[in-house]
């Protein structure tokens, strides 16, 4: 009888944990735990300034952080498609971590904790939704609400090597044309703007600035 051989399952978090020296970055090393409240799953986005902005977009599943790097952000408005590239699990406790990772280190830049909440699916089996690649879900964060979906793409995409994904607003009354990102740029956590978690924090605070909306008067 022939036998596949099977691949070692791998540790949930080997690749997060591989990626980073936890002597000389603050961000949690993350044992697998759930949300505090049971029956409740965690949702963020951190904004964060590394080589390239972008927004890490995190929904807790099955004890660790599902992510995705969204390089312009969510949008509210549905017409809009936002491309989110499927990045290595995270602990739960890295939905807490605001400030700065060492230059030397793994997306070494500036964190800032841009929205929190929690967040129920709406597919009906999350597990197969994400093999399909078609996950519905409700957010409950303090700046996205309302239906979202997240769909992968056909390799190819944009050029991409890779298979991709979407994020995209559905339509309901937390659809909006107004531009989220430039509207609430701080922290849910601190209130702080990017620069001011670097100016606190000992990070780069030129380039965590050019991570921040220009101020109203410079974009007028
Ligand atoms: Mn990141």
């Amino acid at each position: 009888m022939k036998t596949k051989p099977t691949k070692p399952k791998a540790e949930p978090l080997e690749e997060y944990r591989s990626k980073r020296n936890f002597d000389v970055t603050a961000e949690p090393k993350g044992d697998r735990s759930s949300a505090k409240s049971p029956g409740e799953l965690l949702y963020v986005i951190q904004k964060h300034r590394a080589s390239q902005l972008h927004y890490d977009f995190r929904l807790e599943w099955r004890g660790v952080l599902l992510s995705w790097a969204v390089p312009k952000g969510p949008s509210l408005d549905p017409s809009v498609k936002r491309l989110a590239t499927r990045v290595e699990d995270h602990p739960v406790a890295y939905g807490g971590f605001e400030g700065v990772i060492p230059q030397s280190e793994y997306g070494g830049g500036t964190v800032m904790l841009w929205d929190r909440g929690t967040w129920t699916p709406e597919s009906e089996d999350v597990d197969a939704a994400l093999e399909k690649g078609d996950l519905k879900f409700a957010l409950a964060g303090k700046k996205l609400r309302g239906s979202w979906v997240l769909v992968r793409t056909k390799l190819g995409y944009g050029g991409s090597a890779k298979p991709q994904w979407l994020l995209i607003k559905h339509r309901d009354r937390y659809a909006s044309t107004a531009d989220i990102l430039t509207e609430e740029p701080r922290s849910v956590l601190s209130k702080r703007l990017l620069v001011e978690i670097a100016r606190d924090e000992g990070g780069d605070v030129a380039k965590a600035a050019k991570g921040d909306p220009a101020p109203i008067a410079a974009r007028r």
